[in-house]
């Protein structure tokens, strides 16, 4: 028998996370006990797509462009739906950015990022990769190397 969730009248729905990161996706989205609002998290939904997936439902919530980056990162695939009043309004395809200004660490600890505050940016190796490199060190990571 289906799961049934309860809908929610306006926030987002992001589908297509892999499966075991939904609660990373929370994190990135400062979700912890002091949210007010409702929120779901479904893991290891079964999908045709991906084989088991996380979904992740939030009430109230409005994703900004450095919070998509971030889902991004973990989740590259993830779709975002928009809800107002109990009705999907927009429907994205999140895409790795081929610039990341501001939107995490530098995972080289020698970085001078890390070492002074400065805002970082990382630019993506090329269309295909999922690499990308710091703007200051210069060294490449993998995409989800950059959440850790
Ligand atoms: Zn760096």
């Amino acid at each position: 028998m289906p799961l049934v969730v309860e809908k929610i009248e306006n926030g987002t729905v992001i589908d297509h996370i892999p499966a075991g990161l939904g609660l990373k996706v929370l994190e990135i989205l400062k979700i912890d006990r002091t949210y007010g609002a409702r929120v779901a998290l479904m893991m290891n939904v079964p999908s045709k797509k991906i084989g088991k997936k996380d979904i992740v439902k939030v009430e109230g919530k409005q994703l900004d462009e450095k919070a998509v980056n971030r889902i991004a990162l973990v989740a590259p695939n993830a779709t975002l739906n928009i809800i107002r009043k109990a009705n999907v309004v927009e429907k994205k395809v999140v895409q790795l950015p081929k610039e990341l200004l501001g939107v995490s660490k530098c995972p080289n600890p020698q970085c001078i990022t890390n070492l002074e505050p400065i805002e970082t940016i990382f630019r993506m190796e090329n269309s295909k990769s999922s690499k990308y490199r710091c703007g200051f060190c210069e060294m490449a990571f993998e995409a989800n190397e950059l959440l850790l």
